[in-house]
């Protein structure tokens, strides 16, 4: 069981609560955001994506999502029962990484093989998600960055909730650096069949703390449950289980 912890909002004084391994606290009442083990004002930039859809009209992107795609049963739209539609803010960081990587390798698919190096620079923004037990698929999920606004609470639903941060600013530069350099080792693996040497260079700019809408969707098909997560912002499926068809296409 986990114990919910309450603090007064430095801001407004109202009682906000708060669960274990949260670090990062966004006030409900007045949109305050502080460091929890200080109570002081968090001083990084704090930005939103704005949600722009009613739970109706998600019934009706859910609908459409499954009329599309062959790989769903012919009646999915008509004969699925949406049961959950929750919507959520999820903390994110936003890393901006330049990432230089210098590879030595040998290329075996010739006669004799051939050692081959190279370079790999790259600039992201890399998308860290600031919870730990949430899943999500921030590789899949192409964050809609041009919209973000300054984090602003009314421009959050009333029945919407808003999760806290449970990474700081450091562990998640340092998720983001890890998850690059896997990410350039693979790109390192088209070129090359084995590794000989790489080294990565990373600098990192200014994180930014984001909170962006995803709806968590349940629906029932057939008697099972299976879940939708819809980007609030663009209204897109950003990953959606399928029931299994019991005569395959293929
Ligand atoms: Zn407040």
């Amino acid at each position: 069981m986990s114990v919910i912890q309450e603090i007064r909002c430095p801001n407004c004084g109202a009682p906000t609560t708060y669960n274990p391994g949260e670090i990062i606290a966004t006030c409900q009442y007045c949109g305050f955001t502080s460091v929890i083990q200080t109570g002081k004002a968090f001083t990084l930039e704090h930005s939103m994506i704005v949600n722009e859809y009613a739970p109706t009209q998600v019934d009706e992107l859910v609908r459409n999502w499954m009329r599309s795609g062959f790989l769903k049963p012919r009646n999915l739209a008509k004969s699925s029962k949406i049961h959950e539609k929750n919507l959520t803010y999820l903390p994110f960081w936003i890393i901006p990484v330049t990432a230089v990587s210098k590879y030595k390798g040998v290329f075996e698919r010739l006669v004799p093989p051939v050692v081959k190096e190279g370079n790999i620079e790259k600039k992201y923004d890399w998308l860290v998600l600031a919870r730990k037990a949430t899943e999500f698929p921030t590789r899949e999920y192409d964050v809609p960055l041009e919209g973000k606004i300054s984090y602003d609470f009314r421009k959050i639903e009333r029945f919407a909730k808003v999760l806290n941060s449970e990474v700081d600013k450091g562990q998640a530069v340092e998720i983001a650096r890890q998850q690059i350099e896997s990410h350039h080792q693979f790109l390192v693996k088209q070129d090359v069949d084995k590794i000989i040497e790489i080294t990565n260079d990373f600098s990192t700019g200014n994180s930014v703390y984001l909170h962006a809408p995803v709806w968590f969707i349940v629906y029932e098909y057939k008697g099972e449950r299976h879940n939708i997560l819809l980007d609030g912002a663009t209204g897109t499926v950003i990953k959606g289980d399928i029931p299994a068809t019991r005569f395959s296409p293929f």
